[in-house]
């Protein structure tokens, strides 16, 4: 009877994505905030005395509503954007942020909220209940509730700012990788690369009505080139275009680097904190910007000497190989090689024992038999593409725990990687259990012709990790939608998706799925040996260089960042009259921008004409290139030659500008050590014991952010987390002599 509603406010457990059209985005939006905006309103002007039930319960509700009517627009941008759906969702982008960000800030419900804690009731809470009180004390005083009304008023405006300029950083890491496009007429350049990636890359040229192949920065186009291109000169040419996509031109982001940290800064100090890493890093595991520091400055101090050995290795064989000083561009190159020489293995050649249907169906059977959930797919017309797939999970005693779609292959309009989300929290309540829903997305190489779409190993194990996100979700058992499932420390949340990836190097596992698409051959014993061994071939290369993105990503925001909001100020133009209109700065805002900084542009406006940043752009482009020496020179010390920082990826580095990894990169090997750790107990177990697999549930699993994850840690492994099964697992023995980095790579 509703037809005519708008689908994003559609109840239904199913999300109508096939009905969602760019001109719901706005009004839908707006809707929903609204009726949010009305329900904190009522809640905070309830004259009833604050209990849990019409206080902090009452507001989990009402937010866990908004999310829910929101996500899917957001979701739809992510993986079928069109031009219409992004300047519709950028139009109100500004409004959600602000709602988010006004909401600790709404001055009667922080007194409501208060007046609850104050109660005996309140007092009394225990477990969950307890720690959501208190997290949500903690919360609101985070984004400034206490702050006198002018700081809060300038927080608002910062955080306003950041997620529009963050919002434009991936816009145009999206619109750089997009445009570029080579072509190559002889096949012979080609030389090397697997007949797969050039067929696509033939398509992709025919598509255009052009001769030969054309080369695109997608990542499915970008790793057969680097990984196999025999031609040197092109691997150079992609690689330098994939490294420096967004360094200039149209969609240059070096001066939204530097606003984005400096607004980092700027909000860190308004509320305390003694820079953005503290500030961040707070309510996670880690605590301070300088534990996560002493963290990383400890691994890479242990990895150093298995990463000289392993670049030392890999000049070697550059050298063997005919290459001539090892460059940035030769490195995948000359490691598929001296894989290839020493394993006898590469990506390409497992493939067809791990076509995407079956490595499903194995992932499935081992959730089953260790945890005891049942996820069986289920047909719908409701989708936003046809390659869409859902499935639905079910606990141990039936219960239906939530569903889930599934979107694997890459489209221009889809955003690159892989990624899980949630669309809707249930959980526990009064009338049973509400399921949960999410999504998982990747960009895996698709069906050729009539074969299935074949996985490498490594994608495997993408699989599997993305299901652990989307298992913590819908595993959930917390009755409160913020404390439930993901929503977790950052520092937390990689646990259980990490820990899904140890079944892909078990041979029991294996044996569940891992055979070839045409012949059911399982994967050889020989080959799952040579695997085994591979796997911690470069281990000390590949950590050092998550070492050095966790190690950079502090750096810029403790070190750099204060520095360049010291100085803004000075760096207004000297003749401007205070107030006076800004003619240097607009500009920039309008030609960079689209719908979204016009959005903020009127939203300033708005604001009764208060002062918003001034950046000057003389000083803008002089500090961007501040930021690129400072990230260049700090890649130094973790790279074999200057060539390697120079080609630093930091414009197209969205886990940091425009993602949730901002002063939280280390957490990446943080969760490693964290998930290793637990795997020892599996291993010990039994990688399918489901009494393991039920403690593993019952203590963290399903406990999403219900207690200090320091406690569930304890809970389930009887003690605190310990590296060495994270160092044993990637790195193995010590190296046995020391080697030092010899000269040939001091190249400009
Ligand atoms: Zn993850």
């Amino acid at each position: 009877m509703n037809d005519t509603r708008n689908p994003l406010l559609a109840d239904d457990f199913r999300i109508p994505f096939d009905r969602i059209r760019a001109e719901h985005v706005a009004p839908g939006i707006r809707t929903a905030l609204a009726e949010a905006q009305a329900g904190v309103d009522a809640l905070a002007g309830d004259d009833a005395p604050p209990t849990w039930e019409n206080t902090p319960a009452r507001l989990d509700e009402i937010t866990e509503t908004l999310t829910r009517r929101t996500a899917p627009a957001g979701h739809l941008v992510a993986v079928a954007e069109t031009p219409a759906l992004r300047d519709a969702y950028n139009e109100v982008l500004p409004e959600m942020t602000a709602f988010w960000s006004r909401l600790p800030l709404h001055t009667a419900l922080w007194r409501r909220i208060r007046a609850y804690a104050a109660t005996s009731e309140a007092r009394a809470l225990t477990g969950a209940r307890g720690r959501h009180l208190e997290r949500t004390l903690d919360e609101f005083r985070r984004a400034g509730a206490d702050l006198p009304p002018d700081r809060k008023k300038r927080l608002e405006e910062v955080k306003v700012e950041l997620a529009t300029l963050e919002q434009r950083f991936s816009e145009n890491v999206l619109d750089a990788t997009a445009e570029y496009a080579l072509p190559v007429l002889g096949e012979g350049r080609l030389a090397g690369v697997p007949d797969a990636a050039r067929r696509r890359a033939r398509g992709r040229a025919q598509e255009k009505g052009l001769d030969g192949w054309l080369l695109t920065l997608d990542y499915p186009s970008v790793e057969p080139i680097l990984k196999y291109c025999d031609d040197r000169e092109l691997r150079r040419e992609i690689h330098a275009a994939y490294a420096t996509r967004c360094r200039e031109g149209a969609h240059d982001n070096r001066t939204l680097i530097v606003r984005i940290l400096a607004l980092r800064d700027e909000l860190a100090s308004i509320l305390g904190f003694d820079g953005f890493p503290d500030y961040r890093l707070a309510d996670r595991m880690a605590r301070t910007g300088a534990r996560a520091g002493a963290f990383e400055q400890d691994l890479a101090q242990r990895t150093r000497p298995y990463w000289t050995r392993d670049v030392a290795e890999l000049r070697r064989h550059a050298s063997a190989l005919g290459i001539d000083g090892l460059e940035p561009w030769d490195a995948a190159y000359v490691m598929e090689k001296l894989r290839r020489a020493r394993f006898d293995l590469d990506d390409e050649m497992l493939r067809p024992y791990f076509p995407l249907d079956r490595v499903l169906d194995g992932l499935f059977q081992i959730v089953e038999r260790t945890f005891g959930f049942t996820v069986r797919p289920r047909p719908i017309d409701e989708v936003w593409h046809p390659d869409v797939g859902y499935y639905e999970i079910f606990d141990e005693d039936g219960t239906l725990l939530g569903a889930f779609y599934t979107d694997w292959f890459p489209r221009k309009e889809k955003r690159q990687g892989a990624w899980m989300n949630n669309f809707i929290t249930g959980g526990p309540r009064a009338d049973g259990f509400a399921p949960h829903l999410g999504v998982i997305c990747a960009n895996f190489t698709p069906p050729d012709g009539d074969a299935p779409a074949l996985l490498t190993h490594r994608e495997v194990e993408t699989t599997f990790h993305e299901f652990g996100h989307l298992l913590h979700h819908c595993a959930s058992k917390v009755e409160i939608a913020s404390r439930a499932g993901i929503n977790v420390a950052w520092d937390w949340v990689e646990l259980p998706s990490q820990l899904m990836e140890n079944w892909t190097w078990e041979r029991e596992a294996l044996d569940l799925f891992a055979r070839h698409h045409r012949t059911g051959e399982p994967l050889p014993d020989d080959m799952f040996r040579r695997l085994h061994a591979a796997r911690r071939f470069m281990g000390g290369w590949a950590q050092m260089r998550q070492i050095s993105f966790g190690t950079v990503d502090l750096a810029l925001h403790e070190e750099l960042a204060p520095k360049l909001r010291g100085s803004v100020q000075t760096a207004l133009p000297p003749d401007r009259e205070p107030g006076e209109g800004l003619p240097g700065n607009r500009p920039t805002e309008l030609k960079e921008g689209g719908e979204g900084a016009r959005a903020v542009g009127r939203q300033e406006r708005s604001q009764g004409g208060r002062k918003v940043t001034e950046w000057n752009e003389a000083w803008l482009v002089r500090e961007s290139e501040h930021v690129m020496r400072f990230a260049r020179d700090r890649f130094l010390e973790f790279s074999p030659s200057p060539r390697f920082a120079e080609l630093h990826g930091l414009t197209s580095f969205t886990h940091l500008f425009s993602g949730g990894y901002a002063a939280g990169y280390y957490s990446y090997l943080w969760s490693e050590v964290l998930d290793a750790d637990v795997f020892t107990r599996f291993r010990s177990e039994g990688i399918f014991n489901r009494e393991t697999g039920r403690a593993y549930v019952a203590a963290i699993l399903s406990r999403g952010d219900s207690a200090d994850p320091v406690e569930l840690f304890r809970e389930f492994m009887g003690r605190d987390p310990d590296s060495a099964a994270l160092l044993e697992r990637n790195l193995g023995s010590a190296p046995d002599a020391p080697e030092t980095l010899d000269g040939n790579g001091g190249t400009t």
